[in-house]
């Protein structure tokens, strides 16, 4: 983790938002994967809705994938019978509405054993938890993808069924659901993460889209540099340059992600009032700290936004920032 240089949140601790980390192993990866499927609908929507404003794009399936080997020990079992998971092959954690996965028929719980009549790999029987494997059936998966529409092979309540997927354009980034008690979320150039803690602290899918609309503006800004651009499938574009990115890094992204929200559908007016309950819940962004605004001046610059987004829409100009 590079967390704090990039970071977007405060990195306060806050045991009791999001997922509580001393719960029952069970309970525990039920809250996770809960969490991870908003994670997943709120990261489809906007990867989906902004791709023309990416500067890396990709053929996407949009759904999240998961393994039994990525577990560890303890909670493997559960996630073997509770998603039918079976060591590296990726299973369906997550199926956005609307995804490309959603309208092949595909839902949470099908395990994928094959793409384009190439087998995935079901690797060894590791204690560890590892993401290796599964990593690489991923990969493979993704360069399948980017190659247009492809045939999948899939296990449903024992059954072995095939689906054809035609995947969508989106934004090339993955979104990763990071188990943690701190409030944080970063963006590395090649993903956006989000805590357990922070995702827990979003009231509504509008909150949590502020979020990764902020993470996401931080790639559309070319705020962190990406080296791997063609790996897995994806390609680079160029994007239009943006209007008014004035301001700090946070102040542009802050703005430029209100309009990636607003793109994707997600209500925006809710923007001010979350950094207001943000900045009281938490002491550590009340006042304006190192590279970081205020939580209190993060609202009033983001009722202007969210002012100059109501009268693009009011006299129905493109919501480009
Ligand atoms: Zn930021």
């Amino acid at each position: 983790m590079t967390a704090t240089l990039s970071a977007c949140g405060s990195g306060a601790p806050v045991p009791e938002a999001g997922l509580e980390i001393s719960a029952p192993a069970e309970q525990r990866l039920i809250a996770l994967t809960d969490l991870d499927q908003r994670v997943a609908d709120v990261g489809h929507r906007l990867s989906a809705a902004n791709a023309e404003l990416c500067p890396a794009v990709r053929n996407s399936a949009g759904w999240f994938l998961h393994a039994a080997s990525q577990y560890s020990p303890e909670l493997r079992p559960f996630a073997e019978s509770r998603f039918g998971l079976d060591q590296d092959l990726p299973g369906l954690l997550a199926v956005p509405e609307g995804s490309a996965a959603a309208l092949a028929g595909l839902r949470r719980g099908d395990l994928l054993l094959s793409v384009n009549g190439q087998a995935l790999t079901r690797g060894m029987d590791r204690r560890a938890a590892d993401y290796a494997g599964v990593e690489a059936n991923i990969q493979r998966i993704d360069l399948a993808l980017a190659g247009g529409p492809v045939e999948i092979v899939f296990r449903r309540d024992g059954d072995d069924r095939t689906a054809i997927l035609t995947p969508q354009r989106a934004c090339g980034y993955e979104v990763q659901l990071d188990p943690s008690n701190e409030l944080n979320a970063r963006a590395d150039g090649k993903r956006l993460f989000i805590t357990t803690a922070m995702a827990g602290f979003t009231a509504t899918d509008d909150e949590l889209a502020l979020v990764l609309g902020h993470e996401l503006a931080h790639h559309v800004l070319g705020h962190r540099d990406w080296h791997e651009a063609e790996a897995r499938g994806r390609q680079t574009q160029t994007i239009p340059a943006f209007n008014g990115a004035a301001g700090g890094a946070e102040r542009q992204a802050d703005r430029v992600g209100l309009y990636l929200a607003a793109r994707a559908g997600f209500d925006t007016a809710i923007a001010p009032a979350f950094w207001r309950r943000f900045g009281d819940y938490n002491w550590r962004v009340r006042y304006p700290g190192w590279s970081h605004p205020s939580a209190e001046a993060r609202a009033r610059a983001l009722e202007e936004v969210e002012a100059e987004i109501s009268a693009r829409r009011a006299s129905g100009q493109p919501l480009v920032p």
